[in-house]
């Protein structure tokens, strides 16, 4: 059973919306394409746990757990009634040399080594499990989701890290084939999990309120040049429709992620949205979409949802931002 969604990360919402609305340099360009691809790995992993099923495990996705006065952040946590087994999704694509303490792609040397990472996380974990009177056992893998990934690994043992992508099936069907939850000890595991749960300490990115693009922007090509009819904007380069109601979600999706600490205000979002909607809509949206923070004249806003693709996912059909008006 899934006991946390998987959102895109803070990270990647936020590259996103600077790439929308802003012109992005290779660096950011390469750390968007990596954000990308490491969220692509993780929703392929849950795909395929779907697909052989999960009754008699309980999985944490994407969580961090505060221990011992630091957060490490989890891919995929696995409870059984054994104990706890760790999951780094590693999204690569091409062929790795590994050894012991290093990964190459060609003649390129990884920064990071993932077993060195892979391990840390476990170390925390049992840390967890000591500091608890349950006890837990820990283990962990390297899971590398992707097809186009080929691992060449000359020593035997450090193969018993690693799960490729012709394995996974096999490897995930065996938690729901080999355990069961019925004893309640995976349970007690996860109550003592979800009290360390905090939330993303790492995300401080922020840009200034005016070092973005303001407006609304096309969802399918991206153009800024929207035409207003009566419950719709048509994008006047590709001619898509989307809802008004959609689009300004998506700006205040953006905005969260963009701008940090900043307000989130009446004014600014009109503003924000370049005047395209009036203030009594703004109002209203921010009313319906958001919890209202301080009083009268300093009344912010604070978005009730993780983000745009969220608070869509919760809304009737009728608004759902890929509706036609024909
Ligand atoms: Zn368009």
């Amino acid at each position: 059973m899934f006991i946390t969604e998987r959102h895109r990360p803070s990270e990647l919402l936020h590259m996103e919306a600077m790439f929308s609305r802003s012109k992005l340099d290779d660096k950011n360009h390469n750390q968007l394409e990596n954000l990308r691809r490491g969220y692509e790995g993780e929703c392929i992993y849950d795909n395929i746990f779907n697909e052989v099923g999960h009754d008699n495990s309980y999985i944490y996705r994407d969580v961090y757990l505060n221990i011992e006065d630091s957060t490490t952040q989890y891919d995929s946590l696995i409870v059984t009634e054994e104990g706890v087994v760790v999951n780094e999704i590693k999204n690569f694509s091409g062929t790795y040399t590994v050894s012991d303490d290093s990964w190459a792609k060609g003649n390129f040397e990884l920064p990071d080594d993932p077993f060195a990472q892979l391990r840390r996380a476990i170390g925390k974990m049992r840390r967890l499990s000591l500091s608890s009177d349950l006890q837990f056992k820990v283990s962990g893998k390297l899971i590398f989701p992707n097809e186009e990934c080929t691992l060449i690994i000359a020593d035997e043992l450090l193969k018993q890290n690693i799960i490729i992508r012709s394995n996974l099936r096999r490897y995930l069907a065996r938690f729901k084939n080999n355990f069961s939850i019925s004893s309640g000890f995976a349970r007690e595991i996860c109550e003592v999990i979800t009290e360390h749960i905090v939330v993303n300490p790492y995300f401080k990115s922020a840009v200034d309120f005016d070092d973005v693009r303001h407006g609304i922007y096309c969802s399918e090509c991206g153009g800024f040049e929207v035409d207003s009819e009566r419950f719709h904007f048509r994008c006047s380069s590709c001619g898509s429709y989307e809802t008004k109601e959609t689009h300004f979600v998506r700006a205040i999706s953006d905005y969260k992620y963009l701008f940090g600490k900043l307000p989130m205000t009446t004014n600014r979002m009109m503003e924000f949205t370049n005047y395209k909607f009036s203030k009594r809509s703004v109002q209203r949206l921010l009313a319906k979409y958001c919890d209202r923070e301080g009083i009268y004249k300093s009344t912010s806003y604070k978005f009730k949802y993780y983000d745009f693709e969220d608070a869509m996912s919760k809304q009737p059909r009728n608004i759902r931002y890929k509706d036609r008006i024909d």
